[in-house]
């Protein structure tokens, strides 16, 4: 294998820009390293990679002409991702390489807040193993060995990994539109190599604190007719405080996923014959309704209209949309033997609603006096989704939005998003989220409408926002082709942030689907479409709220909002009577008269996480009274039959 070293053929002056827009003058030839160092020790010594013209490299690499260049260290997103990354590639595949000899290498890149390596290895490697590996890794970083690379053509770089039998490798390579310029990465004398398209770390001792997560099977190049990989996640960060308070967040995360509370509350379940499509249960679907119930009496007070739209639309309507050409993928088709037709009819069932919704618009003729429509709709709508990307239902194929489209005049825009934004944050904080950040995208590259229409439409959002004195953050180019838009995310109780409403412009559709109005002229003008969800998906959004509470949903949401446990069979008829008040007063009560243990049947009903807990015994009986345990206070308190109703009645009503 040769080695090219840097050519320094050319003594040119360059000028480096720097993200500040400062300048320096360099040699043409120069290298990330020594540019870090002329812009300070404190840097040269923090820098871990740079980025020349928007490319990532290595510190080692040069630079031979005018250039934007910035120095990156673990304290940025990039500088984080580039750790990662050479601790799953260098670290975890050379302990793997020292523990398993006979594995084959095969990918490492980076995921969210980590990494994985798959490998073929003769020998089993299950969880147990993973300390093992990780004490390896830890001897590998603590040998503190430089990084480097060696540049290599095709050829040479298919024979280096023959010869040591990396298949994986030789097959990367050979199916690799380049022909040379392979990067091969090694470690001091450790006579591990690896390939890799970098940047890397300039030396081991610049990996900070890691652990291995899970292992788990996973197909050479995620093909099931291939061999199947073992696969060893990890996770790493800065410093240990950082990879401590990731682990503990991972925890508590694990501890509310919604899939194991959703089984100890028996909400719902999702089955083989229906991948990504939910089951509720009776408890489930209740929170689902009470839910539904809350968004459509918010919706209609603030001047919706409910309507509802066909699941299955023949293809000529996505045709229209636009739908067909860009979206089916991911769209249900179903083919259907028409009666009496020459040809079977093609359909598909929905993935969005807004066609649907342009066709009840277009339903008679519409003047500027009409507008605003505001038509919402909870939209049932399938979208297939690839099964390895499922996930409870945070990621499902089958949900229903609560959908809305505002048919407005340019004019109109920058009140209804005022209007939409106070109604997002009023059932924001209803539902316990206080908080939530506002991003702008606006205009891309590539897209329909006028620039004068962009500027009127950004304009509008923006200073909506801005009169609600609201904080946003703007996204330079991140809006859709056919509009500019607003995201809301949300911050959960563990720090996670979801992105869940949405506000965007549209002056695409209502031209597609002749969608019209009469204006104050006489004559025919197009509105601007806006698509709006506050939510989301329902399914989502209650696997969110469920995290978000740990299960323990406000009263209002509960399934079950009480549970009258006897302690003796003396009680069973005054607990009935009072679960009878109950249900005529319209609360969601549940009568537990089993012959178990009082400690047992409280176990079993906080685990269902049933917000308040009655234990009727004889006392109870004699007095005439209730004694309430609630399960989100911890604390119990007694009251008369009539006093318990009425507070039951009254903080079991949803928020309006
Ligand atoms: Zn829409």
């Amino acid at each position: 294998i040769k080695i090219t070293s840097r050519t320094k053929s050319m003594t040119q002056e360059i000028t480096i820009t720097l993200p500040d827009g400062s300048q320096k003058q360099a040699q043409s030839g120069v290298t990330g390293a020594e540019i870090a160092g002329m812009i300070g020790a404190g840097l040269a010594k923090a820098a871990i990679a740079f980025e020349v013209n928007g490319e990532q490299r290595d510190l080692s690499d040069t630079v031979l002409e005018d250039s934007n260049i910035s120095i990156f260290t673990v304290d940025s997103d990039e500088g984080l991702e580039i750790m990662r990354h050479t601790v799953a590639a260098q670290v975890l595949a050379r302990a793997i390489k020292n523990l398993y000899p006979d594995a084959k290498l095969a990918i490492g890149p980076t995921i969210d807040d980590g990494f994985y390596y798959d490998f073929l290895s003769n020998k089993t490697v299950s969880i147990d193993d993973l300390p093992k590996i990780e004490k390896e890794m830890e001897k590998i970083v603590a040998s503190k060995q430089p990084i480097n690379k060696t540049i290599h053509s095709k050829e040479d770089a298919i024979k280096g990994f023959a010869d040591l039998d990396e298949s994986y490798k030789v097959k990367i390579i050979e199916d690799s539109d380049q022909e040379s310029d392979f990067q091969i990465y090694n470690q001091g004398d450790s006579g591990f190599i690896d390939l890799c398209r970098g940047p890397h770390l300039p030396s081991l001792d610049k990996v900070g604190s890691f652990k291995l997560t899970k292992i788990s099977g996973a197909y050479w190049k995620g093909d099931s007719n291939n061999e199947m990989l073992t696969r060893v996640y990890g996770t790493a960060w800065k410093n240990d405080k950082d990879l401590k308070k990731y682990l503990t967040l991972l925890e508590e995360a694990e501890k509310r996923d919604h899939r194991k509370l959703a089984k100890e509350m028996d909400l719902f379940h999702l089955q083989e014959e229906a991948p990504g499509m939910v089951f509720w249960h009776p408890k489930g679907w209740s929170i689902y309704v009470a839910l539904q119930n809350y968004i459509r009496k918010k919706q209609i007070a603030n001047g919706y209209d409910e309507i509802n739209t066909p699941l299955v639309v023949d293809r000529k309507l996505w045709e229209a949309s636009g739908h067909w050409d860009k979206y089916r993928e991911n769209m249900f088709i179903t083919e259907i033997d028409e009666e009496h037709a020459n040809e079977k009819r093609v359909n598909a069932l929905k993935p969005m609603n807004c066609p649907c919704h342009v066709q009840i618009y277009n339903h008679g003729l519409k003047s500027y006096r009409d507008l605003p429509v505001r038509l919402a709709e909870f939209g049932s709508c399938h979208r297939y989704e690839a099964s390895g990307t499922m996930h409870g239902l945070m990621r499902v194929r089958g949900f229903t939005q609560d959908d809305g489209h505002i048919f407005c005049t340019e004019d109109q825009i920058e009140s209804e998003t005022a209007a939409f934004i106070s109604l997002l944050s009023s059932i924001y904080a209803d539902l316990g989220f206080d908080t939530f950040d506002i991003k702008l995208s606006t205009r891309p590259e590539v897209r329909v409408g006028s620039d004068e229409v962009w500027d009127k439409a950004e304009h509008a959002l923006e200073s909506a926002i801005k009169k609600l004195d609201m904080p946003f953050t703007v996204e330079e180019g991140g809006g859709a082709f056919y509009g500019p838009k607003l995201d809301f995310v949300l911050t959960d109780a563990i720090g996670r942030e979801w992105q869940c409403g949405t506000f965007q412009a549209d002056f695409n559709l209502p031209e597609r689907l002749d969608a019209e109005y009469v204006g104050e002229d006489g004559l025919k003008h197009k509105p601007v479409m806006m698509h709006r969800a506050i939510l989301g998906s329902f399914e989502r959004f209650l696997g969110v709220l469920i995290e978000n509470y740990a299960g323990k949903l406000p009263l209002w949401l509960a399934p079950i909002q009480i549970v009258f446990m006897t302690v003796t069979d003396e009680v069973t008829d005054y607990a009935s009577g009072l679960k009878d008040q109950c249900d005529a007063l319209g609360l969601r009560a549940e009568l537990d008269l089993r012959n178990e243990k009082i400690g047992y049947k409280i176990r079993e009903h906080s685990n269902a996480k049933v917000p308040l807990m009655a234990v009727i015994g004889k006392e109870e009986m004699g007095s005439n009274t209730i004694s309430i345990r609630n399960l989100r206070e911890n604390k119990t308190d007694t009251y008369s039959i009539e006093e318990a109703m009425k507070l039951l009645v009254d903080s079991s009503a949803a928020p309006s």
